[in-house]
């Protein structure tokens, strides 16, 4: 199958004619090619979604009462659960991901357009007290078209995190997917002109980051930039766009801490604390990489958590084990290296899981593991692995707990686990992160919570209404009438 660029509400063939394999990572063999997008095809996307727009909002998209708007974004959410068990087969086999988890991926996804379809008829303005004989208003405006650099990890969440809350503000969508996890997201776009989106409303050009993706925060015709992925990557895109003064969010990543102290119920923690590390086989930005524990139980912690962690597996998305292969080579290799480093440090391994002996010796498996002791100077404490690699440091106290949850580059979520209620209050209020859990943890999912970074994590957010504030333009008229 060699998929084209999706532009207009049609199959385009690129400009260059170049496709690029598409990899199942289960078995390192290509099934599928893809466009090789170049900036003349991210134009000719930035120039449908203008026509969807109109130069005076008056385009075939534009001009759509909220309430129709909003009655495409229910059906859009609704043909995506129709197209659910599809759209999962696609995903899992493109990104080596179980399948259950692209189940819920494509479930999260419809979630985000029923979501956003419920707020776009009230996401309003305000009148604003000002001098006698004036009256101030507020209005939300579109920005236009809206660009969203999509990356491997969740390609259907993070899509309907980002393209539902922009065409639930009412902008036309050019979507950049990640080279290794396109072919769902040309599927939703096929999926949203079947169901009568106007053309030019989503728009898909495939490619290389490098080339696609940089082609698109350049594009002087693109009013916003969302973007996914890592740190060094944010922050080349948030240049570029910043150079047109053009408006990004910035979703990098993270390291982020779980906290355990003596107190906390560890039967409700271990298992969260675990999963949080191994789904998406650890590929997930809200990752809780690094676990904190008080030297009470530290022990216990680590008995217990070892058992869990030798009994997980990995082996290819189609048998839906705990943990399907990495993404790819470039990432498996990385993953591997730094375990490999560690190891040779001297760091401890408590536990690893298995590589069932089903998997191919050529897809990109990586095997649960579980670190103890690990300095917090040293790269496994402050670089997100992005693998499910979980490294452990003990605390004797809240102070030291918060000097090292607090100790790294990143801030994107943190979690504690205490039966002391203040203590929970009193940590939340000290950790830098955009989101604090306590007595749970939630990596993925809660579309109606906002969420992003602090520090290398990034800015602007995401999810509920925070979200879509930032797809429109704020507009303030003043009207003097005595
Ligand atoms: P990356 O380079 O940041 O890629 C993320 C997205 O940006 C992909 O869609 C990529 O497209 C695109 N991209 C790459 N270079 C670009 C450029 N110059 N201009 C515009 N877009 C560009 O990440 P990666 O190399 O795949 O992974 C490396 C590390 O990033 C991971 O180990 C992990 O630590 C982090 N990461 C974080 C997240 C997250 O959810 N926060 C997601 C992915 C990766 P292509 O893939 O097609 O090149
Ligand atoms: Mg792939």
């Amino acid at each position: 199958m060699e998929y084209r660029h999706f532009i207009g509400n049609a199959w385009k063939a690129g400009d260059n004619r170049e496709s690029l394999d598409v990899i199942d990572p289960s078995t390192g063999e290509p099934f599928a090619a893809i466009a090789r997008g170049n900036a003349a095809d991210i134009a000719t996307a930035v120039n449908a979604a203008r026509n969807a727009m109109g130069d005076a909002l008056d385009g075939p998209w534009a001009k759509l009462s909220p309430v129709e708007r909003a009655n495409l974004l229910f059906a859009y959410a609704a043909a995506v659960l129709n197209n659910a068990d599809e759209l999962a087969q696609l995903e899992a086999r493109d990104t080596g991901k179980a399948l259950k988890t692209a189940r819920t991926d494509a479930a999260v996804l419809a979630r985000y357009l029923q979501y956003y379809a419920g707020c776009v008829d009230k996401l309003h303005g305000e009148t604003l007290p000002y001098t006698t004989g004036f009256t101030v208003l507020t209005v939300r405006e579109p920005i236009g078209v809206t660009g969203h650099i999509i990356p491997w990890n969740y390609p259907m969440q993070i899509y309907g995190r980002s393209v539902g809350a922009s065409l639930a503000a009412g902008n036309a969508c050019v979507v950049k997917p990640a080279e290794d996890a396109s072919l769902s997201i040309l599927r939703l776009a096929e999926i949203a002109a079947d169901i009568g989106f106007p053309a030019g409303a989503i728009n898909v050009v495939t490619g290389l980051g490098s080339e696609a993706g940089a082609a698109l925060s350049a594009n002087e015709g693109v009013g916003h930039i969302s973007f996914t992925g890592s740190t060094a990557t944010g922050a080349l895109v948030g240049r570029t766009a910043a150079e047109r003064h053009c408006p990004s969010v910035l979703e990098l990543g993270g390291k982020s801490p779980q906290l355990v102290f003596d107190d906390a119920d560890l039967d409700e923690a271990l298992p969260v604390i675990q999963n949080a590390i191994v789904q998406n086989a650890g590929q997930t930005c809200s990752a809780g990489s690094r676990l904190l524990v008080q030297r009470g139980v530290y022990e216990t912690v680590i008995e217990r958590l070892a058992q869990r962690f030798e009994a997980l597996r990995a082996g290819p998305s189609a048998m839906d084990l705990d943990l399907g292969p990495l993404v790819n080579a470039k990432q498996h290799a990385r993953v591997r290296g730094i375990v490999e480093q560690a190891e040779a440090e001297g760091i401890r391994v408590a536990a690893r899981g298995k590589i069932v002996v089903e998997a191919s010796r050529n897809g990109f498996f990586q095997e649960a593991v579980l670190f103890r002791d690990v300095p917090p100077q040293s790269r496994l404490a402050q670089e997100e692995v992005f693998g499910p690699v979980l490294a452990m440091m003990p605390f004797d106290d809240e102070a030291e707990a918060v000097k090292l949850a607090n100790g790294t580059n990143y801030g994107l979520v943190a979690g504690v686990w205490t039966r002391d209620g203040s203590r929970g209050l009193r940590l939340a209020r000290k950790l830098q992160a955009g989101q604090v859990f306590i007595n749970n943890y939630g990596a993925g999912g809660g579309v109606e919570l906002p969420f992003g970074g602090v520090k290398a994590s990034g800015h602007g957010r995401e999810k509920g209404f925070e979200a879509l504030y930032g797809f429109t333009s704020l507009k303030t008229i003043a009207i003097r009438h005595g």
